[in-house]
C-alpha cells in the first residue's frame, strides 16, 4: 500500500523523535512490502520563528493532502512571553479545529517491565488496559461567549456548547472502539448537575442501542477520577466532554508513570488523523540524545492501525517495543537497575532491530557503548 505521511517536527525534542519514528516507519514498511513517502511541514515556534505564524497556511493544505499526520510536539522558553494567539500552543488548537479532529485517543497500558515507573502499586496497574476517548472540538473551550465584563471587568463568563451532532460523533466512536476491544464503554458526565451533561447521557443511551454486545455503564467525573486510581482495570473504553477528558487523560497517563512512553491519535470523520506523543516538547533534554522516542514511535503504530487498517504492521512495532523493554534497554527518563542507558537515536535502531526480528544487531548496538 502507498501512504503519504505529512510530518510536524515542531519544537524541542520534536524534530528528535519524529526523526526516530519516521525510521521505524520506513522499516515497517519494508517488512511488510508498503511503500510510505514523508512531507515535512512547519508548526508551533520553528513556525514563528520562520513565517510568523504559529500554524501557516502551507501546513494546513499539506496536512489536507496527506493520509495521515505525525507531530513531534510545540513550545519551548523562546516563545513563552507571546501572547496567547502567537503562542506556538496556539498552532495545535488550530490544526484540531481546520482538519476537525473531534475525538482524542489516548491509550493506557501498563508495560510490565516498567511496573516500577508508576507511583501506584503493582496489583492496581499490571493488567491495566484502557482507552480514553476525549472530544476535542467543543465544550467549553471553544463555546462563545468567552469575557471578562462588567463595570471594572469583574464578572467572567466562559460557555460549555455542544450540538447533539457533535454528541454523537464522539459517542459513536467510542463504541465503534469498544467492538474492537472489550465491548464495555464507560460515559462521563457531571449530569446530576450540567444539562449539557444531561443530554449526553440521554445520547449515550440512544447510540448504545445500536450496539446490543457493548455493555454501557455511565459515571459521574468526580467518582470516575476515584475509580480510574482504585481500580482501573474495570475500564475498557471511556468516552467524554473535552475539559472532563483533558483532565482525566493525564490523571490516567499517570498510571503508567512514564510519560515519554504515551501516545495519542486524534481522528476526524473521514480526513487525516493527527498522531502524536501526549509528552511536550522537554526544552530541558532537547538536542542532547536524551529524548525518549517510544511514545512517538507508538503513535506511529496508532496511524498504522486507524488511519490505514494495518492491524499487522501497529503490533508488529508495538510488540518489538514490548521486547525491546523487556530485554532491559531503557532511555534515561525511564532507567532502572540493570538496565541498558540507550540514547534516543540508539533506542530506535534497537528498535528497528527488534521489528526486523535481528536481536544481534540490537546487542552490537548496546555493546558498542
Ligand atoms: P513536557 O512534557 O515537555 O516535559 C515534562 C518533563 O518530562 C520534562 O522534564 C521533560 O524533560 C520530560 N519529558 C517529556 N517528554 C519526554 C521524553 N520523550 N523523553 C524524556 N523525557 C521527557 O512538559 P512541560 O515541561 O510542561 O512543557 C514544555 C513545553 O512543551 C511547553 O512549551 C509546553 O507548552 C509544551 N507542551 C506541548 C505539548 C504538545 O505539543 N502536545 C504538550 C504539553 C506541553
Amino acid at each position: 500500500m502507498k501512504k503519504q505521511i505529512a510530518v510536524l517536527p515542531g519544537d524541542g525534542i520534536g524534530p528528535e523523535i519524529t526523526e526516530g519514528a519516521i525510521k521505524v516507519l520506513q522499516a515497517a514498511a519494508e517488512k511488510f512490502g508498503h511503500e510510505f513517502s514523508f512531507q515535512k511541514a512547519l508548526i508551533g515556534g520553528a513556525a514563528i520563528d520562520e513565517t510568523g505564524e504559529p500554524l501557516p497556511k502551507e501546513t494546513v493544505e499539506i496536512c489536507q493532502q496527506s493520509d495521515a499526520i505525525l507531530l513531534g510536539a510545540v513550545g519551548g522558553y523562546k516563545w513563552d512571553n507571546l501572547p496567547g494567539d502567537k503562542r506556538p500552543e496556539k498552532g495545535l488548537l488550530a490544526i484540531r479545529k481546520s482538519l476537525d479532529l473531534f475525538a482524542n485517543l489516548r491509550p493506557v497500558q501498563a508495560f510490565k517491565s516498567l511496573s516500577n515507573a508508576s507511583t501506584l502499586k503493582e496489583e492496581v496497574i499490571n493488567g491495566v488496559d484502557l482507552m480514553i476517548v476525549r472530544e476535542l472540538t467543543g465544550g467549553i473551550y471553544f463555546g462563545e461567549p468567552r469575557e471578562r465584563r462588567g463595570e471594572n471587568n469583574e464578572e467572567v463568563v466562559d460557555t460549555l456548547h455542544y450540538t447533539k451532532r457533535e454528541i454523537e460523533r464522539i459517542i459513536e466512536k467510542a463504541f465503534q472502539l469498544a467492538m474492537l476491544r472489550d465491548k464495555k464503554v464507560t460515559s462521563v458526565d457531571k449530569a446530576n448537575v450540567l444539562e449539557s451533561s444531561r443530554m449526553w447521557r440521554e445520547t449515550a443511551e440512544e447510540i448504545a442501542k445500536k450496539y446490543p454486545e457493548v455493555e454501557l455503564e455511565h459515571l459521574l467525573v468526580d467518582n470516575a477520577a476515584m475509580a480510574l486510581i482504585r481500580n482501573p482495570k474495570q475500564f475498557d473504553v471511556m468516552v467524554t466532554e473535552n475539559m472532563f477528558g483533558d483532565i482525566l487523560s493525564d490523571e490516567a497517563s499517570m498510571l503508567t508513570g512514564s510519560l515519554g512512553m504515551l501516545p495519542s491519535a486524534s481522528l476526524s470523520a473521514d480526513g487525516p488523523g493527527l498522531f502524536e506523543p501526549v509528552h511536550g516538547s522537554a526544552p530541558d533534554i532537547a538536542g542532547q540524545g536524551k529524548a525518549n522516542p517510544l511514545a512517538t514511535i507508538l503513535s506511529a503504530a496508532m496511524m498504522l492501525k486507524y488511519a490505514f487498517e494495518m492491524k499487522e504492521e501497529a503490533a508488529a512495532i508495538e510488540e518489538a517495543v514490548e521486547e525491546v523493554l523487556e530485554a532491559g534497554y531503557r532511555t534515561a527518563d525511564i532507567v532502572e537497575e540493570n538496565t541498558k542507558v540507550l540514547t534516543t537515536n540508539e533506542m530506535v535502531e534497537v528498535v528497528i532491530s527488534y521489528l526486523s526480528q535481528d536481536k544481534k544487531a540490537a546487542d552490537a548496538i548496546s555493546v558498542k557503548r
